[in-house]
């Protein structure tokens, strides 16, 4: 590998914030020995984070497939024949009673996603009384519910909603070989809704779609050069399932997915890296090496939305060999305001069960 421009990294790299990185650095990161990456990664890791402390989320499928939309890795696209059963929005109770399940098991975040193009003013009700329900058990909130107007996710952030999730998938430039049904500005537009509505970002994508390296650059390059860094970084590995258009995919080799990561680390010093999808293909030393080379989170549980997930008592364990503590999170509500938040969203479940209107396919 021929590097195309000689890395920079300094002490002031370490834990400055820069939005103006060209494609060339970027892919000078990725290009040079990987000890050389590592070292880097790991030394802006220390800097910025506890290095031993991985936040944990867990992802509940609150609404199952029959998605309008075309990403060709998606089990979820209606599109796809893939054997995968849809499912009806969950009832409130029922995303809150998986919310203190998660809770129970070590979750510090509950993040919950519906399989839509976007919601409908319909959903809008039902997705705020999640929020409201699960925030009020202490946890912090995350969704991800396809493209969102301004005033959704306006109603979203007033109802508490602390993270919402919608990845950029690749760079632009490949992006048209993934996903037709909604382009990359109207990716761009929803996140932009979602920070000026004052929500956290979690923007990352996927890699082992068949793109080069510097598609991965060029993803990361839209990342780090947002107006602010999203808080949260997935880095996905692409889970080929039968029946999509990618299930014959060819192997990323694993290194490519450990650079990506600490890529993504040195170039958003501040933001958690998440280790997302494919997990379950992925041996106990490739996530100890992730780690090392700057992930700091992972979705804890038995599914990842549709794809099978690492079970939650492995993670614990592998955690315990390799010394590694969770982040805690502290809620900044009151008493008054949860349990407020817990009977309203109680109340509404009460009547849209009476009103016989509460399930529906999107
Ligand atoms: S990734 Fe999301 S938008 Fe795309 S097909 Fe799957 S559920 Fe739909």
């Amino acid at each position: 590998m021929n590097a195309v421009a000689k890395p920079v990294f300094n002490k002031k790299a370490i834990t400055d914030i820069r939005h103006d990185w060209s494609r060339e650095e970027i892919l000078a990161l990725f290009t040079q020995p990987f000890s050389d990456l590592m070292f880097q990664a790991q030394t802006v890791h220390r800097a910025n984070f506890d290095p031993n402390q991985v936040q944990v989320s867990t992802l509940c499928s609150i609404k199952t497939g029959a998605c309008p939309e075309d990403c060709a890795y998606c089990p979820q696209s209606a599109r796809y024949d893939t054997g995968l059963e849809k499912e009806k929005l969950m009832a409130v109770q029922a995303v809150i009673d998986e919310a203190k399940a998660a809770k129970a098991s070590g979750a510090t975040r509950f993040c919950m996603g519906a399989a839509w193009r976007s919601p409908k003013g319909r959903d809008m009700g039902y997705v705020t009384d999640m929020v409201k329900g699960v925030k009020g058990l202490g946890l912090e909130t995350c969704m991800t519910l396809g493209m969102l107007k301004s005033e959704q996710a306006e109603q979203l952030a007033d109802a508490g909603l602390d993270y919402y999730n919608h990845n950029l998938d690749t760079s632009p430039e490949y992006y048209g070989d993934v996903i037709t049904t909604r382009t990359y500005s109207d990716r761009l537009e929803t996140l932009d809704n979602v920070r000026n509505a004052g929500m956290k970002v979690c923007c990352g994508g996927i890699v082992g779609m068949g793109e080069e390296e510097s598609d991965r650059a060029g993803l990361l390059q839209q990342l780090a050069n947002m107006k602010e860094h999203p808080e949260s970084v997935p880095v996905n590995m692409l889970v080929k399932v039968e029946g999509t258009p990618m299930a014959d995919q060819a192997d990323l080799d694993p290194f490519d997915f450990i650079r990506t990561i600490a890529v993504a680390r040195i170039i958003m010093p501040k933001s958690h890296v998440r280790l997302s999808a494919g997990r379950e293909e992925m041996n106990e030393q490739m996530q100890a090496m992730a780690y090392l080379a700057g992930a700091n989170s992972i979705f804890y549980g038995e599914k990842l939305l549709t794809t099978p997930n690492p079970e939650a008592s492995k993670d614990m364990l592998l955690f315990k060999r390799l010394g590694i503590h969770q982040e805690s999170y502290e809620i900044h509500m009151d008493e008054k305001e949860q349990a407020a938040a817990l009977v309203k969203s109680l109340a509404a479940e009460q009547e849209s069960i009476k009103n016989d209107k509460f399930f529906y396919t999107a």
